[in-house]
């Protein structure tokens, strides 16, 4: 299994799959950007009716749908109750409507219904927003795969884990280490932050503007965010837990199943033991084949996210991404890492080579829950921690544990708040910030964008109007890349640094096909 997941083969030597994702990535993203270079703008007009017309300007940092008459006037139509142009503008960061919510659009022009949406998908595409799309597609039937055997995956491995232990006091020291860990992590990752946002200060340098306000209004007040998570641990009908992909309340019934297998005991006990180790073998085997076909998916990934994303955005908030990515890089190349080296006593290097096929996942994708399933098989298979651990450890440090996350949040308000030259942030002020993008990322779920809307929680902590969050839209998907690969980096490195801890967590040595040789 070790041989598979290196995706060493027999006789015929391959790359190591940790390569084959690398590469993967990195030509989806040049090919991405290739098409975004040269690919990216397309102006379109086709005749509707005899009398109107399509408009459409295609470009990665605006798209302008309008219906015009034959001098080229926007053409006006009753919508939603009132006369309004026909014309819809999407940018990223900009006001409602994205592409998304555009599918619900429609408009009655010479007796017929029309969906604005599906005119630009047929008409009004760029070849790279075309070829993009179609990376979408592939990279979610990726996606998909995954979240397949996400939830059997948890509940075997996690019942197999928690029997495994024997004893309910063993399972208690384990999750009281867990939850030291998240928090030092989680505190560390904020510090780091919070430092940078500091010393950069990327909020009061020149060209930074405080375009695109006018982001969503979501989100509720932190008390209320905790408390669901606390009633999630709770789950009131197991069964719809497990239909709705509810993390927590999967491992919350899930752990007290297990429990209460261990205080029954006896011939029982056995046959759940056996059941669940059954079970998770064949979840096992599925996984490692679907990881085979990780570096396709990443390419197809990496493609739509490079293809379709402005450019020029980048710029207004350069000084921005940079404070983030040198906060997270410190967090993941250096904290991280010596936690690993002093605390766990492995090698960093050689373990994150272990977690690369789930941390270049991560990445792509920029959803821990979709990787989970790569996670937990990355730790057993190729670095050699036990079951027990990281059958533990990973599933609910996807849902709470999110050091990337936590980072992101303190630099992203910070940042907002410099912006306002009539803002000042009092020192007790920015601690308030700390804790509440500390309790933001326990409560952010592991998918695309929640650090975002939990971000909503944290400006209102600060005081700042939450609007706010539309500033730093248009950056996000790229962050949440980085944030998320971190937030997996994390949780990994806490299984290295529980196994230390528990006797036979390490398994004696590891598979030594699992870790390739520098070599590849
Ligand atoms: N996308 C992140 C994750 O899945 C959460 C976030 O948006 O920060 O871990």
């Amino acid at each position: 299994m070790a041989n598979d997941t290196n995706g060493s083969g027999h006789g015929r030597r391959r790359l190591p799959l940790h390569w084959q994702i690398t590469l993967a990535m990195v030509f989806g993203a040049a090919l991405g950007l290739f098409l975004n270079w040269g690919w990216s703008h397309r102006s379109t007009r086709v005749h509707l009716t005899d009398d109107w017309f399509l408009v459409v300007e295609d470009s990665p940092d605006r798209i302008d749908i309008r219906i015009t008459d034959r001098q080229g006037n926007v053409v006006h139509d009753e919508r939603h109750g009132r006369v309004q142009p026909l014309r819809w503008i999407i940018e990223p960061g900009g006001p409602i409507p994205t592409l998304e919510e555009l599918k619900d659009e429609t408009f009655r022009l010479g007796g017929r219904q029309w969906r604005p949406f599906e005119l630009f998908q047929t008409y009004g595409r760029s070849v790279a927003r075309r070829i993009g799309d179609i990376g979408d597609m592939l990279g979610g039937l990726f996606l998909r795969l995954l979240r397949m055997v996400a939830v059997p995956l948890i509940i075997t491995s996690l019942l197999t884990g928690v029997t495994g232990l024997g004893s309910a006091a063993r399972l208690g020291r384990m999750f009281a280490g867990t939850i030291t860990y998240y928090l030092t992590t989680s505190t560390l990752a904020v510090l780091t932050g919070l430092f940078f946002v500091n010393l950069i200060r990327p909020g009061i340098r020149p060209g930074v503007v405080a375009q695109g306000v006018g982001g969503k209004q979501v989100g509720g007040d932190l008390a209320t965010v905790l408390f669901a998570q606390v009633e999630k641990l709770i789950p009131t009908n197991p069964v719809a837990a497990v239909a709705d992909t509810d993390f927590l309340s999967i491992i919350a019934f899930t752990l007290a199943f297990g429990v209460f297998t261990i205080l029954v005991g006896g011939r029982t006990a056995e046959r759940i033991r056996e059941l669940a180790h059954a079970g998770f073998e064949v979840m096992m085997a599925m996984t490692l084949a679907i990881i085979r076909l990780a570096p396709i998916g990443v390419f197809c990934l990496m493609l739509y996210a490079t293809a379709t994303q402005g450019i020029g955005v980048f710029r207004a908030l350069g000084w921005y991404m940079v404070t983030v990515l040198c906060g997270l890089i410190v967090h993941g190349a250096v904290t991280l890492p010596l936690i690993v080296r002093f605390v766990a006593g492995r090698n960093p290097w050689r373990f994150a080579q272990a977690m690369s096929p789930a941390l270049l996942t991560a990445f792509s994708s920029a959803s821990s829950n979709a990787t989970l399933p790569l996670t937990l098989t990355c730790a057993e298979e190729r670095a050699g921690i036990s079951n027990r651990v990281s059958s533990f450890v990973l599933p609910l440090g996807a849902t709470i544990n999110m050091d990337g996350t936590a980072l992101y949040e303190v630099v992203a308000v910070l940042f907002i708040a410099q912006l306002d030259p009539n803002v000042t942030l009092t020192f007790t002020q920015q601690v308030m910030v700390v804790i509440t993008a500390l309790l933001a990322s326990i409560g952010a779920a592991g998918i695309p964008h929640a650090g975002l809307v939990m971000m909503v929680i944290v400006l209102q902590a600060a005081g700042l109007p939450i609007d706010r969050v539309g500033i730093i839209l248009a950056v996000d998907r790229v962050l949440d890349m980085f944030r998320t690969a971190i937030n997996v980096w994390s949780d990994s490195c806490g299984t290295a640094v529980l196994a230390r801890f528990d006797p036979g967590g390490e398994e004696a040595v590891i598979p030594a096909a699992a870790v390739p040789s520098p070599e590849g």
